[in-house]
C-alpha cells in the first residue's frame, strides 16, 4: 500500500485501478476502466465482495476521515469516496449508471403499474377477500385470469361503476396482482448482482 507521506499521491481512480490490479484483474480489463471491470466481473464470475473491498477505501483511510471529519473531510478524502461510489454504481447497474437509470425509468413508463379499466354498469369483474384490502376493492376479469387467486376466497359480482386496482398496493396485496402489472422491483439489480456473487 502507499505510504501516506508519498509527495505525489495517487489519483483516486488510479489508487481504485491499482488495488483491482493487486487483486488479480489483467491490465487489459483496467486499461478499459469501468467498463472492463464489468466485463471481467460478468464474465469470469468474480467474487463479488472481494472486488468492492478493492474498490472501497480502507479502513485506515476511513479512520482517517472520520479523525479530520468533526473540521472537514479532506478534498482528497472525497474525491476517494466519490470514486469508489462511481465504481460501485458501474457494478450494480453492470454498465454506465445513468443510462441503465435512464432504461429504468423509461420502462416504467412503457408498463403501466395499475390497470385501471374502466368498469360500465353490470360489467363482471372479480373480488378476492384474501387479496384486497377494503371491501370495495375489485379487479377485471384479464386481471383476475392472469393472476393467481387458486385457493383464494373470491367472488364475481357485477359492478355498479368504478375501475380495476390491479396494481395498486393501496388497495390490493401485491401477491394478487397479475403478471401484467406486477412490475419488476428496484432492486431487480441487486438481486442480479448477487447472482453474479454467488457464480
Ligand atoms: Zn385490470
Ligand atoms: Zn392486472
Ligand atoms: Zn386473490
Amino acid at each position: 500500500m502507499e505510504s501516506p507521506n508519498d509527495s505525489e499521491p495517487l489519483k483516486p481512480r488510479d489508487r481504485v485501478l491499482w488495488r483491482l490490479a493487486a487483486i488479480g484483474i489483467p491490465v487489459e480489463h483496467l486499461k478499459r476502466s469501468y467498463e472492463g471491470i464489468v466485463h471481467f466481473v460478468i464474465t469470469n464470475g468474480l467474487s463479488l465482495p472481494e472486488v468492492v473491498s478493492a474498490i472501497l477505501p480502507t479502513d485506515e483511510e476511513v479512520v482517517e476521515c472520520i479523525k479530520y471529519a468533526g473540521i472537514c473531510m479532506s478534498i482528497t478524502m472525497r474525491n476517494r469516496f466519490h470514486e469508489s461510489m462511481v465504481w460501485l454504481q458501474w457494478l450494480m447497474f453492470l454498465g454506465e449508471p445513468s443510462n441503465a437509470l435512464n432504461n429504468q425509468a423509461k420502462s416504467s413508463i412503457d408498463q403501466p403499474r395499475i390497470c385501471g379499466a374502466v368498469w360500465r354498469p353490470k360489467n363482471i369483474a372479480y373480488k378476492c377477500r384474501t387479496c384486497e384490502n377494503d371491501p370495495t376493492c375489485a379487479i377485471c376479469v384479464p386481471c383476475f385470469q392472469n393472476g393467481d387467486h387458486k385457493d383464494h376466497d373470491y367472488s364475481i359480482i357485477y359492478t355498479g361503476s368504478g375501475c380495476c386496482d390491479c396494481g395498486d398496493e393501496t388497495a390490493w396485496k401485491r401477491e394478487g396482482f397479475c403478471s401484467k402489472h406486477k412490475v419488476l422491483e428496484k432492486h431487480d439489480n441487486l438481486i442480479t448482482l448477487s447472482h453474479i456473487s454467488n457464480m
